[in-house]
């Protein structure tokens, strides 16, 4: 196997499944698990997230169509720019919308009158002051969140009134997925309380509650599904039946972080004034796309029949691109690196294959490790597949 390439383990993956499944049957076994299709939407893993119950969750309208195109029963579609068609289609096949703009309401109004009889159901995403309940942990800081319907200017309040007036409509439940920079227990206390709080001001009787995604996952010394829910089921039993609510989990990194590596291997080793530099043949570009990690899970592969070099204070691990800032982590104090020894990266299934651009090199391969055997789940993509539907000499349009 030609390096650079990804490397799932399906032994993890599985874990982390039934550790999910397991909190689920002990705390609110009314319950659903929408897999975040954004946070890596290979088709091996939508199969297997299908394979396992979950629904898709899914915030565009391709992605609807990949969630459809996957098979999937029932998609969970949020994110505030969805698509007519795929809105529509939603609302025919009975799949869980939550509501994020004014004018999916127009859309609904349609999708209502051309049915008789059977009311569509929809949730509505709430938007509420996190940063207020956990100071210094919300995603968008004191800028505030951006996604759904602001309960404190009332304009939640506004769209319940709106939707209860509305013929052949029926709210179904609320969506409350908020993204943190902690992952911590108290953003789901938060997110609990406020899911109570539309009960008791709105009166509202819900089918489900989505408390959305952004755990941890396969870190043990951080909270875990079990952690989550406890601290949900609690809040939430004050207002709510799990035998007549039913609570829906969106997660994604916490699923697929954990079972992917990626496998790198030294190609040259260059020493500048300045510094030691250990040339790979991976990059950044597939492990940080963002460019924002501060640090990696990774251990070093030296390869095999050598005697080991001295140590170094310090030599600067950099990528295959032609970007001065592809450098992925310093090594302090540690044997030599030389040509041929690997760097595999770990616990970098989310946000990585999904977001990496194709710039300078094409995707890498991706493969399955399954009790000890390997096989191919995505060839490297080559110029074959970069130059598809594209043509030299354009038709007009
Ligand atoms: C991104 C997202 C998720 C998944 O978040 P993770 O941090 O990857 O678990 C779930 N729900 C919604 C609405 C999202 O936008």
């Amino acid at each position: 196997m030609k390096t650079p390439y990804y490397l799932i383990h399906r032994g993890i993956l599985e874990e982390g499944m039934e550790k999910l499944k397991a909190a689920i049957a002990r705390y609110w076994p009314n319950a659903a698990v929408g897999y975040s299709f954004k946070t890596n939407a290979l088709p091996w893993v939508l199969q297997y997230m299908k394979e396992q119950g979950c629904l898709a969750e899914v915030v565009s309208e391709d992605e609807y169509e990949l969630a459809e195109h996957m098979g999937y029963d029932r998609i969970v579609y949020n994110g505030p720019v969805k698509g007519k068609d795929s809105f529509l289609r939603a609302c025919g096949r009975g799949d869980v919308i939550n509501l994020d703009a004014a004018r999916e309401v127009d859309w609904l109004r349609e999708a209502a009158a051309g049915r008789q009889g059977r009311p569509v159901k929809v949730g509505i995403r709430m938007n509420f002051d996190l940063e207020a309940a956990c100071p210094g942990e919300a995603s968008g800081g004191a800028e505030g969140g951006r996604f759904g319907f602001s309960y404190e200017t009332g304009s939640f309040g506004r769209i319940v009134e709106e939707l209860r007036a509305l013929p052949g409509v029926e709210i179904a439940g609320v969506h409350l997925h908020c993204s943190s920079k902690t992952r911590s227990l108290k953003i789901y206390e938060a997110v609990a309380a406020a899911a109570c709080r539309v009960r008791r001001e709105c009166g509202l009787d819900l089918d489900y509650i989505d408390v959305g995604g952004g755990y941890f996952g396969g870190l043990a010394d951080r909270p875990q599904y079990a952690d989550y829910l406890r601290v949900m089921s609690s809040i939430l039993r004050e207002e709510y039946d799990p035998g007549r609510t039913m609570l829906i989990m969106e997660p994604g990194t916490s699923l697929i972080s954990p079972p992917v590596e990626y496998v790198t291997s030294v190609v040259d080793v260059k020493d500048t004034n300045r510094n030691r530099f250990v040339v790979t043949d991976g990059s950044r570009i597939h492990v940080d796309p963002l460019m924002t990690k501060k640090s990696y899970f990774y251990r070093l592969e030296p390869s095999g029949g050598r005697e080991a070099g001295g140590r170094l204070e310090k030599q600067v691990i950099a990528g295959f691109t032609c970007m001065e800032n592809d450098r992925l982590f310093e090594l302090k104090d540690a044997p030599a690196l030389r040509a041929g020894d690997r760097i595999v990266y770990e616990k970098v299934g989310a946000y990585t294959m999904c977001l990496s651009p194709l710039f300078i090199g094409y995707y890498p391969a991706v493969y399955l490790e399954e009790e000890g055997k390997i096989s191919c789940i995505r060839e490297k993509w080559g110029v074959e597949e970069y130059v598809q539907k594209s043509v030299t000499e354009g038709k007009q349009v």
